[in-house]
């Protein structure tokens, strides 16, 4: 087991799991996390051994998005040069990792998955998600922002509830998610970190060569019909919304001071 400042990997058999592991923080995402992510995915990539990765969450929460705390501190006076390679290394970049993944990936939800926390669990293949699971992406209604910064919400959630979910702001529950095939299996909480790695050891047996070719079939299907030409252009309408007037006055009183008016978000 590695044990990393906002993260645990470890290896069971098979399966690789990586722990965010900020659970005061309710595992908001900081430029720390987002880097040892990456460090985590090198790990479980170069490891013959790993045939599935899980991607799961210590603490009540599975993730309430970036850490805008941090994203205040690092995100004050950028240049929209700067913000854009910021946002593209940490945000973009380190989200796509798990969706061009060649190993399959297993998101473990409980709890909060908010904004970059819903994009984040998104980018996996599948997704288990506990009964006090819920999920939003509030930050066009919070921040003025355009979502998030990877716009994969019409691909698992079909675009009328995509719009549902980004034009109002409001929460998904698990059954929801479930219902809409969002998420892959829907488990009392208890149960979750046994159903996820039951799920990952069967998904483990299957030949790796073969299921490596069908998940790049799949994403193939999908880039055919346009999914990451999409991507690439909401993030950069995603950074235009970074500099609009909307966000400059929603986010006035800093990041942090429109999440204090707002706890549930
Ligand atoms: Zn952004």
């Amino acid at each position: 087991m590695t044990e990393y400042s906002s993260l645990i990997y470890e290896t069971i058999g098979p399966v690789a799991r990586i722990w965010l592991n900020r659970p005061a923080q309710r595992n908001a995402q900081d430029t720390a996390l987002l880097t040892e992510l990456d460090q985590a995915m090198n790990l479980a990539q170069a490891d013959e051994g790993v045939r599935v990765i899980i991607l799961a969450a210590k603490g009540a929460h599975f993730s309430a998005g970036h850490d805008l705390k941090s994203a205040e501190n690092d995100g004050q006076g950028y240049s929209v040069e700067e913000r854009y390679a910021f946002e593209k290394k940490y945000y973009f970049d380190t989200a796509m990792r798990f969706w061009d993944s060649p190993k399959p990936t297993i998101a473990a939800v409980q709890g909060a998955c908010v904004a970059a926390g819903f994009m984040l669990a998104n980018m996996c293949d599948l997704v288990v998600v506990a009964d006090d699971a819920f999920f939003s992406d509030p930050v066009v209604n919070l921040f003025g922002a355009v979502a998030v910064e990877v716009l994969v919400h019409p691909q698992v959630l079909g675009m009328r509830k995509a719009k549902d979910l980004l034009f109002t702001g409001r929460r998904m529950g698990a059954q929801e998610a479930l219902d809409c095939g969002m998420a892959s299996r829907l488990v009392p909480v208890a149960e979750l970190e046994s159903a996820t790695l039951e799920l990952a050891n069967q998904i483990a047996k299957a030949p790796p060569f073969a299921l490596k070719l069908v998940k790049r079939s799949l994403h193939r299907t999908l880039d055919l019909q346009g999914f990451r030409a999409g991507l690439d252009a909401h993030f950069d309408s995603h950074q235009l919304g970074h500099v609009s007037n909307e966000f400059a006055e929603k986010t006035r009183a800093g990041l942090t001071g429109v999440l204090a008016k707002k706890p549930g978000a």
